[in-house]
């Protein structure tokens, strides 16, 4: 297997805490009392709900679907009854959740496999992909079936399984690999198959041996997938830097890898689709790490939809300390360990590890954070120009090419939130543009009611009848037209 340097400016080497996780198997977290599903589980437009209140499902029964072409349908993690519909405790607030209460029974719905996938249309693996439900399961929640979709239309020629799992204590993807490296092998082929790549690579991070091994042993001797080792550097498993980094190509700014011919899906997305055309299994459950002060931390397989604090249990914890959803460098704090496990959630992290609590200071323009940012951003005046609500400054620094890696609030010797403010600020910046939108969109409204009646004015304005008859017959037919119309 190839080693190759992670290749981008900047970035961290930071100090892991990934053994007290990977190498136990993971465990089933049992059935809860209740699943609560938000419809919002990946980036786009959520789906509408398809069930009502006091309805029995079955395990994998569509609940929720759109027609938008960014979204994707919601399924039933297990069979119960939809005991409520409302808004519920997630990451970062409040939304509209499905609410099953198990009947223990976890009984399937009619899911059927996809035979000889290879000897069809490409266009069938990727309607699979949409109709299961599957979105980046790395963290970054975007569907996959447009992500297919945008790589044949823009002829991508390289596929990319991202295995490379950067943050410091995140090891879900490292278990998934070691316990299923044949579904991540499989589900690469076949989603290789759906872009029409010519190329697939598997990477991982030169610190998982064992992953790397047991991708080995899957790919039985067989030369169509590459398997490359990457450089141990903080991001390195950032979807631009690893591009750069196995393909020696820049993904330019404010562009996306298909730009330069490149498709990324994350190893438990591959496993996904795996499941997908083999069983027609939507994504139900996923892997997490659950890790810092815990008793027993480990890896689990979970039902979409299980609260948190069941999982905080099933490893042994009374949650004393901050709850992060996600690592110590990309993780988002939750309130309420009340809040469901969804597709994007991959660790829970607890405690001290999960504290940056240390009092802000001024920026001393020490340039710290400039050394580190791995897209080369000036993350102290980003930083300024947040604070100062300066969006267009924002637009002119770049602010949308920031990954939000947090290598620069690590390095700030200020202590400065500098990832909050770019979150903020990206908010604030979406926000302007939905109301752009929206008065456009107001404006055209008006000038078209405008054209519409001065139309209609036109039209109603009286010309003399003519002299003739026949004419003036005529006349009359075109008037009692134009009344009817
Ligand atoms: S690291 Fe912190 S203190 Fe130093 S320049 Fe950047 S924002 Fe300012
Ligand atoms: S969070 Fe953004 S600005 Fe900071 S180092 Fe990462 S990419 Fe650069």
């Amino acid at each position: 297997m190839k080693t190759v340097p992670a290749g981008f400016p900047g970035g961290l080497r930071l100090q892991t805490h990934k053994r007290t996780t990977s190498e136990g198997l993971s465990r089933l977290v049992p059935l809860p009392e209740r699943i609560i599903l938000p419809l919002q589980q990946h980036i786009g437009l959520p789906p509408a709900p398809l069930v009502k209140v006091g309805d029995t499902v079955l395990k994998g029964q569509v609940i929720a679907d759109s027609e938008h072409y960014v979204s994707v349908p919601l399924h039933a993690s297990t069979s119960g009854r939809v005991s409520d519909m409302d808004m519920y405790p997630v990451a970062g607030g409040r939304t509209l959740c499905i609410v099953i209460e198990p009947d223990g029974q976890d009984r399937w719905s009619d899911i059927r496999p996809t035979h000889d996938y290879q000897g069809r249309d490409p266009k069938v693996v990727h309607k699979l992909i949409r109709a299961c439900g599957i979105v980046g399961l790395g963290g970054a929640g975007f569907p996959t079936h447009v992500k297919v979709h945008e790589g044949v239309e823009n002829e991508v020629h390289t596929l990319i399984i991202n295995g490379v799992e950067c943050e410091p204590y995140i090891t879900c993807d490292d278990r998934l690999i070691r316990e299923k490296a044949e579904y991540v092998v499989a589900g690469t082929r076949m989603m290789a198959h759906a872009l029409k790549a010519g190329r697939s690579i598997i990477a991982v991070e030169e610190d998982m041996p064992e992953a790397a091994t047991a991708l080995e042993q899957a790919l039985h001797g067989t030369q169509d997938i590459e398997l490359i080792a990457v450089a141990t550097c903080y991001p390195a498993g950032g979807e631009k830097q690893l591009v750069q980094a196995l393909t020696g190509r820049e993904v330019p700014s404010g562009g996306l890898a298909i730009h330069v011919g490149v498709v990324v899906q994350n190893v438990a997305t591959a496993a996904a689709t795996y499941r997908a055309v083999t069983r027609g299994e939507p994504v139900v459950s996923r892997y997490i790490t659950v890790t810092g002060a815990v008793s027993q931390p480990g890896n689990l397989q979970v039902l979409l939809g299980s609260p948190v604090g069941d999982c905080l249990q099933m490893c042994d914890c009374d949650v004393d300390g901050r709850v992060v959803l996600g690592g110590p460098m990309m993780g988002r704090m939750l309130e309420d360990t009340a809040a469901p496990v969804t597709k994007t959630v991959n660790c829970i992290l607890v405690g001290s590890a999960a504290t940056v609590s240390t009092a802000e200071q001024p920026c001393i323009r020490c340039g710290n954070c400039v050394d580190v940012c791995p897209v080369r951003l000036m993350p102290h005046e980003l930083h300024q120009a947040a604070r100062a609500d300066d969006l267009e400054s924002l637009r002119e620094l770049h602010l949308f090419d920031c990954i939000e890696c947090g290598c620069c609030a690590y390095v700030c010797p200020s202590h400065i939130p500098l990832v909050l403010d770019y979150r903020n600020a990206k908010e604030a910046i979406a926000a302007q543009e939905r109301r752009r939108v929206g008065a456009d969109r107001a404006r055209a409204r008006f000038e078209e009611r405008n054209a519409r009646l001065h139309q209609q004015q036109q039209q109603r304005t009286p010309v003399s009848a003519p002299e003739d008859a026949a004419e003036r017959l005529e006349y009359v037919r075109q008037a009692a037209a134009r009344n009817k119309s």
